[in-house]
């Protein structure tokens, strides 16, 4: 059965849609086999911290839209994680090349407690039209939140009437933060929501159009695309609602990250027949080389992209040899989303360095698509072997700080705010790179390579600032063993 169906006002979540999981700890080569066995588990917590939620995640594929409007449908402390993305599109407008930048249009409903008794729904109702009059937006997204989910705000037919009578599309997300342990279900419902509002079929196809869906990386796939004849569609950030709208006349859709991409790819494919190019993203040598033949293939551009392999190789790979010999015998750790993390993991190995385990805040055995050969995990272990050490936990900061402190990489490399610090707690040098684009293609190997040296020679402040912190944990629980509360019931063994 078809994983999407538009025809539905709400997508599915991750646990249910592809049995996905927050709990596991072993080795990715397990973790793989265990996947296409059809015999994973998830395994539950019995202490657990505060996960990440849906909401902000849905809120992603919409903030950075340049004519969009977000509004956040419930109390006003839902929307705060939503501001993270207005700092986000003022860092990031830069390698974009997005000429006239604007302030990002975020407002919350700010539900109050008489609100969860008499209901939202006029609340909702005369919000959109105030945010319709104050911005004469292109789009308007509602998010959803746990008190109008939990109240049953007819939040559907409010945005049904709102679009009639406003003459835009007016977007319904539903992405409540109890819906989901796994906060990227928040991805597939704006995906979900855009795919059924925004796009429209197509009466023409762009034969030159490839799609991208990616967060909000730096603009490197236009001077790659020119180099094939190409041209780039990134979706959603930093994309006009038109630009969106259009999507479905693209040759192709490629993902930066499949985690990110595995709905929209699908549902560009099943219901506008774009194709997905289904295999990782380009991190490490080997992928790049795949992603760009497979490219060239589905778009009948084999001669330039074989042309731009041979360039590329003869510019970069003595380069990659040498940043080898340099971190030869180094060590790493990895935390970060998933599959994100899992070509950190690619870029690591192909650099010579060991990883020496990772904490992914989830695991996919298949995406929506639901072909092998997406599968980006599997694709790190094939190429690289095996990574011990490989736990999969929705953001549990407990058991990364048990693991760092028991391991002692030579370096963090985190994908999330807030994550480092554990590592610089602890004297590790730690690495976030934002830019998701940073490490593709066999430049970014070197461009990685270099941050990866670059931040383990300079560990004086990590030193001398892991002296003078305060680690929270205790030492009764950095002397555990670091799944002590994993798939167990632990109150009986205290
Ligand atoms: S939507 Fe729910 S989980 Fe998310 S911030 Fe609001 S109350 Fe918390």
């Amino acid at each position: 059965m078809s994983k999407v169906n538009l025809k539905a006002a709400e997508v599915q979540v991750r646990e249910t849609r592809l049995g996905s999981i927050t709990g596991f700890e072993g080795s990715a080569k397990d973790l793989v086999l265990q996947a296409r066995a059809g015999t994973l588990e998830d395994k539950s917590r019995s202490f657990s911290q505060c996960l990440g939620c849906s909401t902000s995640n849905a809120a992603c594929t919409t903030v950075l839209i340049q004519d969009g409007v977000t509004i956040s449908h419930g109390p006003v402390g839902c929307c705060g994680c939503l501001q993270e993305y207005a700092f986000t599109y003022r860092v990031n407008v830069a390698h974009r090349g997005v000429k006239e930048t604007r302030q990002r249009r975020i407002f919350s409903t700010n539900m109050k407690e008489s609100d969860t008794v008499y209901g939202g729904n006029a609340k909702l109702a005369a919000s959109i039209r105030e945010v319709y009059e104050r911005t004469k937006p292109k789009a308007i997204f509602i998010i959803t939140t746990c008190s109008s989910g939990i109240i049953g705000d007819d939040v559907g037919s409010i945005a049904d009437e709102a679009e009639a009578e406003l003459g835009i599309p007016v977007v319904a997300i539903f992405c409540e933060g109890f819906r989901s342990k796994i906060w990227t279900s928040g991805f597939d419902a704006g995906y979900h929501a855009i795919a059924r509002k925004l796009i429209k079929k197509p009466l023409q196809k762009q034969e030159d159009l490839i799609n991208i869906v990616n967060f909000w990386g730096s603009d490197i796939f236009a001077n790659w695309f020119k180099r094939l004849g190409l041209r780039a569609n990134y979706l959603t950030p930093y994309a006009t609602v038109k630009q969106i709208s259009e999507s479905a006349q693209a040759k192709a859709t490629v993902q930066i990250c499949s985690t990110l991409g595995s709905y929209l790819a699908a549902a560009l494919e099943q219901e506008y027949g774009v194709p997905e190019i289904r295999i990782s993203p380009p991190y490490g040598i080997a992928q790049t080389d795949r992603w760009f033949r497979e490219l060239g293939k589905m778009t009948g551009k084999e001669k330039e992209a074989e042309q731009f392999i041979k360039e590329e190789k003869e510019k970069w790979l003595a380069q990659i040899e040498e940043l080898r010999n340099k971190l030869k015998g180094k060590t790493a750790y990895v935390t970060a989303g998933a599959s994100h993390g899992h070509s950190l993991l690619a870029l690591l190995k192909e650099l010579g360095i060991k990883p020496r385990g990772a904490a992914i805040f989830h695991h996919d055995p298949i995406y929506d698509n639901e072909a092998e050969s997406s599968d980006t995990l599997q694709n790190v272990v094939n190429d690289y072997g095996d990574i011990e050490n490989y736990n999969v936990c929705n953001k549990q900061e407990f058991e990364l700080v048990n693991i760092l402190n028991k391991i002692r990489p030579d370096i963090l490399l985190a994908r999330h705010g807030g994550m480092t610090l554990w590592g610089a707690k602890l004297g590790i040098p730690s690495l976030l790179i934002g830019d998701e684009h940073y490490g593709m293609g066999y430049e970014g190997i070197v461009k990685y390579g270099n941050r990866i040296l670059e931040t383990i020679e300079n560990d004086e402040f990590v030193k001398n600032f892991s002296k003078h912190t305060h680690n929270p944990y205790s030492k009764w629980w950095l002397s555990q063993e670091p799944f002590f509360f994993l798939g167990k019931d632990i109150k009986e063994e205290i």
